[in-house]
């Protein structure tokens, strides 16, 4: 069924791009710097979201407060290629082979989440010597965490803590199966 293939990469190319727009739209534009365009959006928690779309360009949402932590950790992504649309193109590919490679692609969809978020914290490390601080505790609970691996954005915050993350060489499915089997 490759035929369902431009229908499929069309509908994920307009949900994801709909989604920047409702994002850009919604924010204020501060200004332009090295071709990257940074808005605000208010808000009590302080964060980010870096979007890099072929339509709307290289844009920063500051969320709340501008921070400089926060911005070494976007500037990292900034630098990343465009994954997601290697993503959309491979799953409207396998959706339209079998729609039975769902769970396949979700499990892809995290896994690279989880590394990008990495890759983000260790630019931000070895460029600005940023680390990501909060003051979260690790759960007793081996179902926590679990959930914290599997429902946050990035690695857990306290994982994200540790020294060993900061190591280029401990690799993430290494502190994955560490923090369940320990
Ligand atoms: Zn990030």
């Amino acid at each position: 069924m490759l035929s369902f293939f431009p229908i499929a990469m069309a509908f994920f190319l307009f949900i994801y791009e709909y989604r920047n727009y409702r994002l850009l739209k919604k924010a204020r534009f501060l200004y332009e710097k090295d071709g990257v365009k940074y808005y605000q959006i208010e808000s009590e928690e302080d964060n980010a979201i870096t979007i890099k779309s072929v339509l709307y360009g290289k844009n920063i949402v500051i969320v709340g407060k501008e921070d400089f932590r926060i911005l070494a950790h976007e500037e990292g992504h900034l630098h990343q290629p465009y994954f997601i649309y290697y993503f959309l193109t491979i799953s409207a590919l396998a959706i339209s082979y079998n729609i039975l490679t769902i769970p396949f692609l979700l499990i892809i969809y995290k896994a690279m989440f989880l590394h990008y978020e990495r890759a983000a914290d260790l630019y931000a490390y070895y460029n600005f010597n940023v680390k990501y601080s909060s003051d979260q505790q690790r759960p007793n609970s081996r179902t926590e965490r679990l959930k914290s691996w599997l429902f946050d954005t990035h690695p857990p915050d306290y994982i994200r803590t540790k020294e060993e993350y900061y190591e280029k060489k401990t690799s993430l499915i290494k502190l994955f199966l560490e923090d369940l089997l320990s």
